[in-house]
């Protein structure tokens, strides 16, 4: 029997535990070196919804996105994946914006009538989306990996020296990069949520497009297993994860004004997370090592498109 290849993965947010879960299932031997444990990372702060949003280039996000659609059709059949699929209503301003269509796959999705909007609202569609309960998905993918008897090593990597370069490594360190590849193009878009309890007749809702001129301002609402998430906060180059009380009112009094239906807005709880985000996804070969990383507001969205992109750089090297 042929020896598995053994490849080592930087980072265990959801971009490192699928690449490492779609290379063990194609014949890999993976070790994962992180700083941070999955629960620890951003990946655990998202809702999290399938949606293409803030990260580039369009064209290649939408073909990641629907391959991870099509994927996560199988992950909503497996026990205990943490996903399923959801009615979600996207607000959009102008049909011009809306190039996610594309990623999703039979098109399908349905405009929703003038009369059915939330008030002030021109343009939406419905759409089935996946929903990814992040604590539950990140468990379930560290849980896949020990099954392929693939290793988690709670470890830094200070410089890519520290790691074999005769091994191919893949890059999954998300933010880190800005310090492990000296990366200027890399930055937070830091995000803010509040989560209230569960309440009956609400539905998921995004509203693709800033509310405030700065752009910093957004509104959403993601309907969890056990609770509901209000969003959101897009800030360009905050480092700062404190959550702050009076954004956190501002951003509940946004959501109340697209889902008045919600009653109980008491905050059981604050997070704050920094979307690693770039001019464009860096998924590229350099050597040894595999980048993977600057996935902005879309790492669930994209993350099994672009672990089968590693695949397949993976194997034009053999
Ligand atoms: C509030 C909020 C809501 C969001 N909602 C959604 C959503 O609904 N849908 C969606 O698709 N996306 C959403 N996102 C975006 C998504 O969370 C990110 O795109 C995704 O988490 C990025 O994943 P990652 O694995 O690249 O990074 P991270 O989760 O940050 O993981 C990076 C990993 O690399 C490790 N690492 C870094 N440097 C080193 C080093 N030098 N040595 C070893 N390990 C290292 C870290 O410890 C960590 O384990 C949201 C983000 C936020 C903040």
């Amino acid at each position: 029997m042929r020896e598995k290849q053994q490849v080592n993965i930087i980072g265990s947010g959801v971009i490192g535990l699928t690449t490492a879960v779609l290379l063990s299932k194609n014949g890999y031997k993976v070790s994962i070196y992180t700083e941070k444990l999955a629960q620890n990372t951003t990946s655990a702060v998202a809702a999290a919804i399938w949606f293409p949003y803030n990260a580039e280039p369009k064209e290649k996000v939408s073909k990641w996105s629907a391959f991870s659609y099509n994927y996560y059709q199988e992950l909503a059949n497996t026990p205990n994946s943490g996903v399923k699929f959801v009615p979600l209503t996207i607000i959009e301003k102008d049909i011009k914006d809306c190039w996610w269509l594309d990623a999703i796959p039979n098109k399908n999705y349905k405009k929703i009538n003038d009369t059915d909007l939330p008030k002030d609202c021109k343009l939406g569609f419905e759409i089935l989306v996946p929903f990814i309960e992040s604590a539950v998905f990140l468990t379930f993918l560290e849980n896949e990996l020990k099954k392929f008897e693939g290793k988690i090593m709670h470890q830094k990597i200070n410089t890519f020296d520290d790691l074999d370069k005769t091994i191919p490594i893949v890059n999954c360190s998300g933010l880190g990069a800005i310090e492990l590849c000296n990366d200027a193009e890399l930055f937070p878009v830091k995000g803010q949520i509040v989560t209230v309890a569960k309440q009956t007749n609400i539905q998921s809702v995004i509203l693709n497009y800033p509310v405030n001129k700065t752009g910093e301002e957004l509104s959403y609402i993601v309907v969890r297993n056990n609770d509901i998430v209000l969003g959101g906060t897009a800030i360009n180059n905050d480092f700062n994860t404190e959550p702050n009380a009076n954004i956190s009112q501002k951003i509940i009094n946004r959501c109340k004004k697209i889902a008045p239906n919600i009653k109980d807005t008491t905050i059981i709880q604050e997070k704050v997370g920094l979307r690693p985000k770039r001019t464009s996804i860096r998924l590229e070969k350099e050597s040894a090592i595999i980048h993977n990383y600057g996935h902005g507001g879309a790492g669930f969205t994209v993350s099994w498109g672009c672990a089968n992109a590693v695949l397949k750089l993976l194997m034009k090297k053999e």
